[in-house]
């Protein structure tokens, strides 16, 4: 569930919630009072964890295209030597031979 900082604009106290996003927030735990005020502190928190996983993804996405691709260029440039010839690979497709890093 996502923490938000909040300020009760009665008692000035600053204090954390947690409750879904389209949950109201509970009174403040000091007075009681349901006069809250969202803080704009709290915005870096939600983008963190909005964007972590994102970040994870292109990571793990990344790796897999990285095997991906040391797994299929030695294939494919088997099947370009045995129709085009060894010298010919080399000399027309000299990414085949590199390696992706
Ligand atoms: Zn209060």
């Amino acid at each position: 569930m996502p923490r938000y900082d909040y300020q009760c604009l009665e008692c000035q106290e600053i204090f954390e919630l947690r409750h879904g996003f389209t949950e109201q927030p509970a009174p403040c735990p000091h007075c009681g009072s349901q006069n809250l005020k969202k803080r704009i502190t709290s915005a870096p928190t939600i983008a963190r964890g909005i964007l972590t996983p994102a970040g994870d993804g292109r990571r793990a996405t990344k790796e897999q295209l990285r095997d991906k691709w040391r797994e299929e260029t030695p294939k494919l440039r088997e099947k370009l030597v045995k129709r085009l010839g060894e010298e010919t690979v080399s000399r027309m497709a000299p990414t085949l031979n590199a390696n992706y890093d």
